[in-house]
């Protein structure tokens, strides 16, 4: 089959980079047959929400869902819900093949998209099975979360990461006595720099949150009935507890690509159009490892990012890639987290950077730490500032970089500011 005779396509999970591989298909033009299959029996829908608002009470499942039933209906996406793909195996030489879904159906195709997203790491110490240990990636979990949230007091989180966090917050907010428990010495280590992460302890626990860092758990605590009452400590402590909430990362479901004979390396390895190694296959999202946009031989060349806004524009250079079009992925990727009334943004990737220009007052909870590789601008994290966060993610896209004496002095609007990155230019910067 070449890329112009592609008459069938199945996409694998059907949440963020699923939907947008689908619309985009059909956006660019291709006729052909689209059938989606997603594990999970609701409509695809928004995952973010889950750790905020809607644990917090303040939206209904229902308002989440990406696209109505009868938009799919009107595309001509046949939607499978509520069945796993359970094997994958090919018909050619090509990307074509077979799958077979766990309700025994048969799906032959011309390519697959494999959008199946990553699982949460589960916490591997004696007794983790209790029930009141729970984790949080699908709607399920989220409302299970919130029923028994609401019949909890004491709550002990594992991890100290976005999930972790905003799970803290939020379960703060509806008034439960909260304590997070990480290994690292700082919040959010993966992910953002020393005066982010330092500002959100700060607000944690003046909301009353717990931090204990450089701590891990050692094991689950149970009764007589299976039901979770506390955790062990790495320094002997127990901490009670009615539910213990872990966050402690995800790992990209990887088995149907190394079924199919794809190349994988923490996540799918693709290259910039989303194409997997066999060349036709494409995957996108969470489950995907791809060439890092902006690493210029900095370092990190390879990357997986669990971010909402990679999923989407990574789909859509892999539906142009699977109608034989090759776009390659060269957005800034982004991401943002929600604790409290703080909103953080991050864009780009810090990897790799040799100084930080910090804009604004850590103090008056307003603040941008932008990082830099030599004068070019690779990464910043904006706390309350989407207007900074906007120019300066607009000014990476242009592939321009803002100078850092202005970057400097909160004073100055960013607005205009940002200059291409040419040498003469940067010198008198
Ligand atoms: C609680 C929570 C909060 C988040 N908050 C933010 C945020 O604030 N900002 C941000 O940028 N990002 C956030 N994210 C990350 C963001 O939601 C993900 O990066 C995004 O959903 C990835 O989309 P995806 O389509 O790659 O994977 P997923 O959304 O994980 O979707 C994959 C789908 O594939 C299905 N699937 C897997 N295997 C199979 C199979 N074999 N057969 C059929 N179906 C299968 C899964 O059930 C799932 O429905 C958050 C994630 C979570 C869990």
């Amino acid at each position: 089959v070449g890329d112009s005779e592609v008459r069938s396509v199945l996409i694998v999970g059907a949440c963020q980079a699923g939907v947008h591989v689908a619309v985009s298909l059909r956006e660019q033009g291709y006729q052909g047959s689209i059938t989606m299959v997603s594990a999970e029996a609701h409509l695809p829908y928004n995952r973010p929400p889950l750790s905020k608002a809607l644990l917090k009470g303040e939206i209904v499942a229902d308002s989440l869902v990406l696209r109505s039933r009868e938009f799919y209906e009107d595309q001509g996406i046949d939607l499978v819900l509520g069945e796993r793909v359970l094997s994958l195996t090919r018909a050619g030489e090509e990307g074509a093949g077979l799958a077979r879904t766990d309700a025994g159906r048969i799906i032959d195709f011309d390519r697959v998209a494999l959008t199946v997203g990553s699982r949460p790491r589960r916490l591997a110490v004696p007794g983790a099975d209790a029930d009141g240990v729970l984790y949080l990636r699908d709607m399920d979990d989220a409302v299970t979360l919130r029923d028994r949230l609401a019949e909890a007091s004491r709550i002990v989180v594992v991890g100290g990461g976005f999930i972790g966090l905003e799970v803290a917050a939020s379960a703060r907010l509806l008034g439960k006595h909260v304590t997070v428990v990480l290994p690292a010495q700082r919040l959010m280590a993966r992910a953002v720099g020393e005066a982010a992460a330092e500002f959100f302890r700060t607000e944690h626990e003046s909301h009353g949150v717990r931090i204990r860092t450089q701590l891990s758990v050692t094991e689950v605590i149970s009764d007589s009935k299976g039901a979770v009452r506390g955790i062990r400590t790495s320094d002997g402590d127990v901490l009670a507890a009615d539910l213990v909430i872990v966050g402690i990362g995800a790992d990209p479901r990887v088995e149907l690509a190394e079924e199919f004979g794809l190349a994988v390396d923490n996540g799918i390895k693709v290259d910039e159009h989303a194409l997997a190694s066999d060349g036709y296959t494409v995957a996108a999202g969470d489950c995907a490892n791809m060439p890092n946009p902006l690493s210029h031989g900095r370092g990190a060349e390879r990357m997986r990012l669990e971010s909402l806004n990679n999923a989407t524009e990574q789909a859509k250079v892999a539906a142009a890639s699977l109608v034989g079009a090759r776009t390659p992925y060269r957005t800034i990727p982004w991401f943002w987290s929600d604790q409290f009334d703080h909103k953080l943004q991050v864009a780009g990737v810090a990897a790799g950077f040799d100084h930080l220009v910090l804009r604004g007052a850590v103090e008056e909870r307003r603040f941008s730490v932008l990082y830099y590789a030599g004068p070019e601008l690779i990464a910043a994290e904006c706390v309350n500032s989407p207007a900074d966060f906007a120019l300066i993610r607009g000014a990476m896209l242009r592939g321009h970089t803002i100078p850092e004496q202005v970057a400097a002095d909160a004073t100055i609007s960013l607005r205009g500011s940002a200059v291409p990155l040419e040498p003469e230019l940067l010198e008198t910067a």
